[in-house]
């Protein structure tokens, strides 16, 4: 490839500051080192993670930073070491990674790697704790090692899976965060039987996963619960059978749904965040058998409380992390899920701008409109 082993200047939106609308800007991206690849970007989505941390409220702030980390491209050239990805191949890019050494990465069990875990703070790449990004010499800081709002990037090769080249990018993108993590959370972690009631606590992109998670498990009852009314008309298309708001009653939600359902749900799947919400979701499973699985990001200082007899009596509570997938291994599994038209990815697909209107994006996602906007570089 002509590019290899050169400087690349393309387009980049630059966080420059917490908060200030991103700008466009003309970038210079490095080429990859050791174990590392340099990939085109071709389209982008924006991920409520990616505002919490150009907000910067509550989290270090890192800037000027390039966000991002939702999306598909293609790769451009690779760096020493690297064997398997080449240029001209598929992949999606992912905030943790996969090392294949590590004891997390050869456990069956666990994919929270050692060596490429996320780390929000780190701005540099692993190699040499420098950026491939600059402007005019300045360095711009990475983001979760993916910094997707690039139209070129430099990604460590264990945060990349290579997918099937016939997937369409523009769809599958999403897969390589939030959609996943919600999948998963219900595939691989609560994992309803056939015919098992699931509750959904929180109905926003991720919650939608896991329902249409549950919908894939042939759940035969999908509660969904939001304090947001305005939720349920879009779940239903995910396979919401019934909805829940905690605010229309004046007793424990999970009182209301042991009441609805004799005993309790078999499973439920919290995707709010809210440590209330969280207790709750244990609380509402069926004694003997019942599992709540925990997907949710708390607060620092929250605390969960629960009466111990709740474990005696046979509720199990778990948590995940990416919905327990391995990036590389597991990811381009998902993308056939999709190629075979079990999964489906376009009803997450809410709004599509060109690149250059990223910040039309940010607005949706403040106002809580729609679910994923699908930001395309070539335009
Ligand atoms: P979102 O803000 O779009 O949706 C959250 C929904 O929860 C909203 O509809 C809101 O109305 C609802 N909600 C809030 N408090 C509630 C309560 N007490 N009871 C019922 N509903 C309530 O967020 P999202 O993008 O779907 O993400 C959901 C959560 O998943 C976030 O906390 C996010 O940080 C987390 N997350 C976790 C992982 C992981 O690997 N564990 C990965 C990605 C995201
Ligand atoms: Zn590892």
């Amino acid at each position: 490839m002509a590019t290899a082993g050169k400087v690349i200047k393309c387009k980049a939106a630059v966080a420059w500051e917490a908060g200030k609308p991103l700008s466009i800007e003309e970038v210079e991206v490095a080429p990859p080192q050791a174990m590392e690849v340099r990939v085109k970007i071709l389209y982008t989505a924006l991920c409520h993670t990616d505002v919490y941390f150009w907000e910067a409220k509550g989290q270090t702030p890192v800037f000027p930073r390039i966000l991002g980390h939702e999306a598909g491209g293609i790769v451009e050239s690779v760096g020493e070491g690297v064997t398997d990805l080449a240029p001209g191949d598929h992949v999606l890019p992912v905030f943790t990674g996969e090392c294949k050494e590590c004891a997390h990465c050869k456990s069956e069990e666990s994919n929270m790697c050692d060596l490429l875990r996320i780390n929000v703070d780190r701005g540099v790449m692993i190699g040499d704790g420098k950026s491939r990004f600059s402007i005019n010499g300045q360095p711009i800081f990475h983001f979760v090692g993916t910094s997707t709002f690039s139209e070129y990037t430099v990604i460590h090769d264990g945060c990349l899976a290579k997918i099937n080249p016939e997937a369409p990018l523009d769809k599958v993108c999403v897969l390589s965060c939030g959609i996943s993590t919600g999948l998963g959370a219900t595939l691989n972690v609560a994992k309803p039987a056939k015919g098992s009631t699931v509750a959904i606590f929180g109905l926003g992109a991720v919650g939608l996963a896991a329902m249409e998670g549950a919908r894939l498990a042939g759940a035969s009852r999908i509660i969904g619960v939001d304090v947001n009314p305005a939720k349920y008309e879009q779940a239903k298309k995910f396979g919401c059978t019934d909805f829940v708001n905690p605010k229309d009653h004046n007793k424990p939600v999970q009182e209301v749904l042991i009441e609805m359902t004799n005993g309790g749900v078999d499973r439920s799947v919290e995707c709010t965040g809210n440590v209330n919400a969280m207790i709750s979701a244990f609380e509402c499973v069926h004694d003997g058998w019942g599992v709540a699985v925990l997907v949710g990001v708390p607060h620092r200082e929250d605390q969960f409380k629960t009466h111990p007899m709740n474990f005696l009596n046979e509720k199990t509570l778990k948590g995940t992390f990416f919905g327990n997938y391995k990036p590389r291994t597991d990811l381009p599994n998902v993308v056939e899920m999709y190629m075979k038209k079990e999964l489906e990815v376009e009803k997450f697909i809410t709004h599509s701008v060109p690149f250059s209107e990223i910040n039309t994006a940010f607005d949706l996602m403040l106002k809580g409109e729609g679910l994923r906007c699908i930001m395309r570089m070539e335009e």
